[in-house]
């Protein structure tokens, strides 16, 4: 019988993928390559490409061990063909077989590249998520809008999750209000688990760091899960040492600790070491079992079974042209500050650097520090959104994409949000301890010092007045600004403008 190809990406490193569904005895062969194109067509953090390499390579091992043959290409290897295409087709020659069987990319580069093969391709469902393309089609239809609450509802009727019979545990479906503490400089310093390199990781660092020098980030500290032990110790961890603070402290923000309450499970559930079924599943026995309160429970369940799901039906519900939106005519280049240039923000030069440190910020700085700022300084939304999937160890476009183009970046014109998601310095003042470390003053609104997103938060809602003025959510920002003495007004505009030109000029702000 003909030898079919089973393609794994570097994203898809779990047992329960749908194309290993036949098992080892069909008698198939494996495909598993490190292959340049995937680490360069935007330049990943070299962090992110040593996950990725190492927990590949462990998982070779784990298919092996599993009576699976496996052709892994390295990347050294002098044969590889330095991209997932060709070397399939590489592999089709020396098997002797058109026949490959895959699981959908997470993404429509490698889906259309794929799918042009000229073999004998079989695309099956990513069967990881909750809902089907199909399921999400029909949730979306006819719907004038498409708020992650109502389907995140659905998600939990469906799973039976924080459920009492036909209720939600607690008798309501969110406990945002009760989230949402600012920062104190005393909180948690415990820190997440830390893994030192084996041999595989030691191998793989090196190989990446003469690979893809010049990267933003090194490989210096790694210390990420690379398997699925170490992955369920990561869970395990946060479970019991971070869940109980998860929702109270969610939004807050400390220059020396990067992670605070947040699980940072994103990197193991993308590429297949994590499920969402277990990861929810722990998080409910930790509140029936008296562990961990509901608002925790309830804020993190709604992360995975509705944003990160709601997140991934938008990315295949919208199509290819998605990435492309660009509904604000935002067209500034990318300013040097986010590949770590010089800034007097304090905000900026943290949430930056601890990208570039550990490839990891948490939402909040990710949404309401770098997002907010570009969003603000008007920047390209297609340069922020190669950015993002640049610079995060969870960075796949299935779910960068709807995040920045859409929640952060507000580029598809309010698909994901119904509002965009701007602030002015006194929102990060309350939630993090950046501000007194700024060269900035949060509290001037106005003259050299004063911090730049108070003036460019008032520059981009006056210029997109005709757009937002008449959504409910923003009035009242509106009267503000129409109550402020006019002089005071246009001394704004007019710092607001002063910060832009320093910007196009690529000096620092
Ligand atoms: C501009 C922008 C870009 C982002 N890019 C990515 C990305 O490339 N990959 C990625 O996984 N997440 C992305 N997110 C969502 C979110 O910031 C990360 O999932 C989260 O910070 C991961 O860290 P954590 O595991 O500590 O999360 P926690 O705060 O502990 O949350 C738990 C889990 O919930 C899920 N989750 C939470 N929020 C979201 C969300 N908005 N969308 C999807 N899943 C969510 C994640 O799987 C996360 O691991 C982005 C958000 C923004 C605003
Ligand atoms: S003053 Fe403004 S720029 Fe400085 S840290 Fe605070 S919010 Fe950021």
């Amino acid at each position: 019988m003909v030898k079919r190809l089973i393609l794994i990406l570097g994203d898809q490193l779990s047992p329960e993928m749908s194309c290993l569904s036949d098992g080892p005895e069909a008698g198939d062969v494996v495909v598993m390559a490190e292959v340049a194109d995937e680490g360069t067509y935007v330049p990943h953090h070299p962090q992110k490409i040593t996950l990725i390499l190492s927990a590949m390579r462990k998982f070779a091992d784990q298919l092996r061990d599993a009576g699976w043959e496996v052709a892994y290409t390295t990347l050294d290897d002098p044969d590889n063909a330095g991209s997932i295409c060709g070397e399939l087709l590489r592999r089709a020659e020396e098997f002797e077989t058109d026949q490959v069987v895959l699981t959908e990319p997470g993404e429509w580069r490698l889906i259309d590249a794929l799918n042009d093969l000229p073999l004998h391709v079989e695309m099956r469902q990513d069967t990881r998520f909750l809902a089907s393309h199909a399921e999400f089609e029909r949730w979306a239809e006819g719907r004038k809008s498409l708020r992650m609450e109502y389907f995140y509802r659905e998600m939990r009727r469906k799973t039976g999750l924080l459920m009492d019979g036909d209720d939600p545990c607690g008798g309501q479906w969110n406990f945002d209000q009760d989230n949402r503490k600012p920062a104190r400089g005393d909180l948690f310093k415990l820190g997440p688990c830390r893994f030192e390199p084996d041999d595989t990781v030691r191998a793989v660092m090196d190989l990446v760091t003469d690979r893809f020098d010049g990267h933003f980030g090194t490989v210096d500290g790694f210390a990420y899960a690379t398997d699925r032990d170490q992955a369920l110790q990561v869970l395990d961890h946060f479970i019991k040492n971070a869940l109980p603070c998860f929702g109270d402290y969610q939004d807050a923000m400390l220059a020396d600790d990067p992670v605070l309450y947040h699980a940072l499970i994103s990197p193991y559930l993308n590429i297949g070491l994590l499920g969402w079924r277990e990861v929810c599943a722990a998080a409910e026995t930790a509140y029936r079992d008296g562990d961990a309160p509901l608002n925790a429970v309830e804020g993190f369940i709604r992360q995975i079974i509705g944003w990160r799901e709601y997140i991934r039906g938008i990315y295949f519900l919208k199509g290819r042209d998605y990435t492309a939106q660009n509904t604000l005519n935002h067209t500034r280049d990318l300013p040097a500050v986010y590949w770590g240039g010089d800034s007097g923000m304090a905000c900026m030069r943290a949430a930056v650097g601890q990208t570039r440190d550990l490839a990891y910020a948490h939402h909040i700085q990710r949404l309401m520090v770098t997002g907010n700022f570009a969003l603000l300084a008007g920047i390209d939304p297609a340069q922020v959104h190669e950015w993002y999937l640049s610079v995060y160890i969870d960075a796949f476009e299935w779910v960068e994409a709807p995040n920045t183009i859409g929640m952060s970046q507000f580029a598809d014109g309010g698909i994901v949000a119904s509002k965009p998601y701007v602030s002015s310095g006194s929102y990060i003042d309350r939630m993090s301890d950046y501000c007194g470390d700024c060269a900035y003053k949060v509290g001037d609104k106005t003259g050299k010092e004063a911090c730049p997103f108070n003036v460019l938060y008032w520059h981009f809602l006056n210029r997109h007045r005709d757009r937002f003025q008449g959504n409910g959510r923003m009035g009242m920002m509106y009267r503000t600004w129409d109550k402020m003495d006019a002089g005071k007004r246009d001394a704004i505009i007019s710092d607001a403008e002063t910060v832009l030109e320093r910007l196009d000029r690529g000096d620092p702000v």
